[in-house]
């Protein structure tokens, strides 16, 4: 196993309990193509959400230590972490690596299906065009994003996938431990302009 793939299954374990409730995700045997927080109260939810952030957060730092703009991302279904990854740009010379794209694509494998029903996708920094894109076709049904990108943001920012008319919108929590990852971010091209 490389050395990446045993840092992110270590983040997962180190998360892998939330003591917080988490949304059911089964409805008579099939999975429930939303996320019902219906039953969770408003302060529960938030603290879940923080929760997976700050394992985002972890993943965006172990980003950094590689040279890689700072963004992590984790797909959670219910109870249990699905996936998790960082963006890997730089160092996998792979435009297409960004976070939430790696983290749909081995979400997609662990379901066994292109569908990813009742997951939330968590990631530090607001989603670009091509991860919007890329949620939209999973139609992962709930995304918690950290900080916004005012330069690429695709879920508010520069425009908001959300208002085309597309057949998939999904449920959106913005600013999520923002000024964390909004830290993160600042600090990483601080240090790269110096
Ligand atoms: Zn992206």
């Amino acid at each position: 196993m490389d050395e990446r793939r045993e840092l992110i299954e270590a983040i997962i374990k180190k998360y892998a309990l939330c003591p917080y409730p988490a949304p059911k995700v089964t409805r008579r045997g099939k999975p429930r193509t939303t996320v019902d927080l219906s039953g969770i109260s408003s302060v529960d939810v938030r603290m879940r959400d923080e929760f997976y952030m700050s394992c985002a957060l972890e993943l965006a730092k172990a980003a950094a230590d590689r040279g890689e703009v700072p963004v992590g991302a984790v797909m959670v279904m219910g109870e249990r972490i699905l996936a998790a990854d960082f963006n890997g740009r730089e160092t996998e010379k792979n435009a297409l690596y960004h976070a939430e794209l790696a983290v749909i694509g081995k979400s997609c494998e662990a379901l066994g299906g292109w569908r990813l029903p009742g997951c939330e996708l968590y990631v530090t920094l607001e989603p670009c065009t091509m991860c919007a894109g890329g949620i939209v076709s999973a139609r992962v049904p709930r995304v918690i994003w950290g900080a916004a990108d005012k330069k690429a943001g695709a879920m508010g920012s520069v425009l908001d996938v959300n208002e085309l008319p597309l057949n998939h919108r999904c449920a959106v929590a913005q600013g999520v431990l923002a000024e964390k990852c909004e830290a993160l971010l600042s600090e990483f091209f601080e240090k790269k302009r110096t």
